[in-house]
């Protein structure tokens, strides 16, 4: 990240150092919250920022390349801080998105890297694995009547 001029407005220096807790809270976050969970989660650290800067400060970050929004399966835009290759569990029941290293799924990655599709050059790709994350599968197993064993 580029370093800030220490003569920049005061004005500036707010944006930026929300920005930054922003960024920081996503980064941490491993299951790519939509804005309105970004704003809860940086609310805890600024009491009295506003969905509205959420917005803006997501907006802002994802137009230079910072994070990355994720349109999946027409759920609400969640958001993505992870800066190096790596896929997606999405959850169908609660809709989370969990991260998937691409290294964890070697022989995906290879034949990715080696596809060749006509005149169409590869750049970057984006894999979804969808599912039932532990939290759901927990869930759903609790609420099984016995009865239902065996039965899939
Ligand atoms: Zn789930
Ligand atoms: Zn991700």
């Amino acid at each position: 990240m580029k370093k800030e001029h220490p003569l920049l407005s005061a004005r500036k220096l707010k944006t930026t150092r929300q920005r930054e807790i922003i960024l920081n809270e996503l980064r941490k976050s491993d299951w790519h919250p939509t804005a309105d969970e970004m704003y809860e989660m940086v609310k805890r650290r600024l009491p009295r920022i506003s969905l509205g800067t959420v917005y803006r400060n997501l907006d802002a970050l994802s137009g230079c390349g910072m994070i990355n929004k994720l349109e999946i399966g027409g759920a609400r835009m969640r958001f993505d801080g992870k800066p190096e290759t790596h896929y997606h569990l999405v959850c169908t029941s609660c809709g989370r998105i969990h991260d998937l290293p691409a290294d964890s799924v070697p022989a995906v990655r290879k034949a990715l890297a080696r596809a060749r599709i006509g005149d169409f050059q590869i750049t970057a790709s984006r894999v979804e694995l969808l599912g039932l994350c532990r939290g759901c599968r927990g869930r759903k197993r609790h609420r099984a009547p016995r009865a239902m064993k065996g039965s899939r």
